[in-house]
């Protein structure tokens, strides 16, 4: 058994939600398509344009229109915004200035990272002015003994990655948009991605970070050890904060060992029930290896097959498993997990499966799992959620959005980080109408609820679900959460529009 293996490179695109759709087709506006108020923040005046000229210089004050497309529209053209200038500031001191300044003149803000957020969050949905972070680049230390790295937020996540590596670390963070986002960006939406699992959270794993507040102030909670209890954590407030509470400037963060002994396996099961029983079995045979336990159901499979022409390695099952083990040890890695495999069918808890040791085959066999979004936006109409859910109700929810649908979608397909409850739900149609939409929402978040399960997984709430904060959290949280926001920003400056309902 157990040895076969596929082609190709990997790479990844994920999207989300119908807004998509609307907004494509009538390449309109954000502030039209969802009828948004603008608060009553003061316009950019010709002495606002000086004072910031006069701190960044001409070259890092954008307001070229046609330099101004890339801030106001998201990668995939979800939102578009009408902002007429971007700052590029290189220093905390810069950013600070600018705060203060934008605060005392009541001028609005959006921070702005990597642009590879799903939900709009970086984009402007008006005027506000884009404060961007790409030119605050540098990595300031590199700690061998704690394996801490301290760092700008404007750092791309695979340079920190391509550096730390150098000396045998590795990011504890690993997305398809590697290439593209920033660690800012990554702490400011609290980034999942494929190593959560084995790794845990950026709350755990970032140690340290510096803020800019609304008003300019500098908070320096730039900590690198792993234990520090003086006093509230407050890092910990702006880790998922999404550019509304502060602007990140720098990061401090934990990176462990690289692993030398990568092992993956792609495993045909026949029901859902044995998909769970294996995870619980992979936990307990691999323990400390285990390092990534990833879910497709067949219609996934289908949509893989059609769209990317790519193939199951072992033929076609009801459900597939990803499972990776990282360590050190390869023969010792390697016997455990071929062991573990051994006992699963034997339980005939597996029905066949492949593994692939060397990096080429890895590769490979992971492009089944990550080319899937890629041609997201090849798709008639896609409807794209990102959910997590206890175990036990983790397929509960494609059944019920799959009978809820009916003959209405072509096809309802879930996969996703199952090691972290965390569920990718799509819905595809022939065509977007509202009534489809109608039909879907609120179904789909109200079900999640009724299921225990939280309707943002990892995408956070940005602009596109922001209106829902009421229903995925009860009344009094939402309030100290708005309570929260006023605290670090009494004059609502920071991204508005976007995490708290407007
Ligand atoms: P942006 O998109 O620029 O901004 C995101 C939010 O953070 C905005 O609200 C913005 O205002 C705020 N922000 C940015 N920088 C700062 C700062 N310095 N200070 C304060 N606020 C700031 N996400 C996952 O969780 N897991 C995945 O596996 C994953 N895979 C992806 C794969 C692809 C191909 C793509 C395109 C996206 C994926 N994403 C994933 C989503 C996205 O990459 C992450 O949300 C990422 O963390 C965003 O980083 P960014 O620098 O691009 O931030
Ligand atoms: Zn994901």
């Amino acid at each position: 058994m157990l040895v076969r293996t596929c082609c190709n490179k990997f790479i990844s695109a994920v999207k989300s939600s119908v807004e998509y759709r609307i907004i494509c087709k009538k390449s309109d506006f954000t502030k039209n398509i969802y009828n948004v108020n603008r608060r009553n923040f003061n316009k950019l005046e010709a002495r606002h344009f000086q004072f910031f000229k006069d701190i960044l210089g001409g070259e890092r004050m954008i307001t070229d229109q046609e330099e101004m497309r890339s801030y106001n529209e998201e990668w995939m053209r979800c939102v578009k915004g009408i902002s007429s200038m971007a700052l590029k500031p290189k220093t905390t001191e810069e950013v600070s200035k600018i705060l203060k300044f934008c605060n005392d003149n009541n001028l609005a803000v959006c921070p702005y990272g990597g642009n590879t957020g799903l939900v709009g969050g970086a984009i402007p949905v008006f005027d506000e002015i884009v404060l961007s972070a790409e030119l605050m680049n540098e990595i300031l230390n590199v700690d061998e003994n704690s394996g801490v790295v301290v760092c700008q937020a404007g750092c791309i996540l695979e340079n920190l990655d391509n550096k730390v590596a150098e000396i045998g670390l590795m990011i504890p963070l690993d997305l398809g948009a590697k290439g593209s986002c920033h660690i800012g960006g990554n702490v400011a939406t609290n980034a999942g991605g494929l190593k959560l699992f084995r790794y845990g959270n950026l709350h755990g794993n970032v140690l340290g970070l510096e803020v800019v507040l609304a008003d300019g102030t500098v908070l320096d909670c730039m900590s690198s050890f792993k234990k520090d209890n003086t006093g509230y954590h407050l890092k910990n407030i702006f880790i998922g904060s999404e550019g509304t509470l502060g602007f990140i400037t720098k990061v401090a963060l934990q990176c462990p060992p690289r692993a030398n002994s990568i092992t993956l396996a792609f495993l045909g099961l026949q029901n859902f029930e044995r998909v769970l029983r294996t995870f619980k079995k992979a936990k307990q045979d691999l323990g400390e290896i285990l390092s990534a336990f990833e879910v497709l159901d067949t219609p996934t499979m289908e949509f893989v097959n059609e769209r990317l022409k790519m193939n199951s390695p072992i033929g076609d099952f009801p459900y597939y498993l990803l499972i990776e083990t990282s360590g050190s040890n390869e023969e010792h890695d390697s016997d455990k997990l071929h062991q573990f495999l051994e006992s699963c069918m034997e339980k005939e808890l597996v029905l066949d499966g492949t593994v692939a040791t060397e990096p080429h085959k890895i590769n490979a066999i992971w492009s089944i799992r990550e080319k899937i979004p890629d041609v997201f936006k090849d798709c008639g109409y896609l409807f794209c959620y990102d959910v997590s859910l206890p175990l036990e109700n983790y397929y509960v929810l494609v059944d019920d959005m799959t009978q809820h649908m009916g003959k209405l979608a072509k096809k309802v397909f879930g996969f996703g980080h199952m090691g972290d409850s965390n569920l990718h739900l799509q819905v595809e149609v022939d065509e977007f109408t509202r009534e489809i939409k109608n039909h879907i929402e609120p179904f789909i978040f109200e079900r999640t609820k009724q299921l225990n399960g939280s309707i943002s997984a990892e995408h956070g709430m940005g602009f596109l679900k922001a209106r829902y904060l009421n229903l995925a959290r009860p009344y009094n949280t939402v309030k100290a959460m708005e309570n929260l926001k006023k605290l670090f920003d009494p004059s609502g400056i920071m991204n508005p529009y976007k995490v708290l309902p407007w």
